[in-house]
């Protein structure tokens, strides 16, 4: 997509810190890291939300995204690490290219929660159940 940042990372036509790409994948180093080797992976190919990935798209990255995830854990010495994935602006994404964020975790890093669970009303859960199983048959 022309007006792609990610697009323009992945086709090389502005400057990133490439960690590693394949004929299917890219991984960059973020510009605005919450954390040093804050890195982000990629499919080649834009596609705005996560849904909209192939099973081809979605198992290279799933092949390559524990590898990264260890080699930032590797380097950082971090405790432990976030996979940020996010979907839609109401759920903080501004790159609209579908990327995974690996964040790794410390006592001094950027990245915070919030979250407050709630509560099934009464029978709720399994009308929920059955919608979604219906759902994926389709
Ligand atoms: P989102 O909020 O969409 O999940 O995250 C987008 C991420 O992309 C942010 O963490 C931001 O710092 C990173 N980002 C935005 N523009 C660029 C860029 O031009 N180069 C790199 N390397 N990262 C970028
Ligand atoms: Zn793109």
């Amino acid at each position: 997509m022309s007006d792609c940042i990610f697009c323009k990372i992945v086709a090389g036509e502005i400057p990133s810190h490439k960690v590693f790409e394949n004929d299917a994948v890219f991984a960059f180093l973020d510009i605005a890291p919450l954390a040093e080797a804050h890195t982000l992976l990629v499919p080649r190919r834009h596609v705005t939300q996560l849904d909209q990935l192939t099973a081809d798209e979605s198992a290279a990255i799933g092949a390559v995204l524990p590898k990264l995830a260890a080699a930032v854990q590797k380097i950082t010495g971090a405790a432990g690490y976030n996979i940020l994935q996010n979907n839609g602006e109401c759920a903080g994404q501004v790159v609209m290219h579908v990327h995974f964020h690996i964040i790794p975790r410390n006592g001094a890093d950027g990245l915070g929660f919030r979250w407050h669970p709630t509560k099934y009303a009464p029978g709720r859960d399994k009308a929920v159940l059955a919608e979604l199983q219906s759902a994926l048959k389709n």
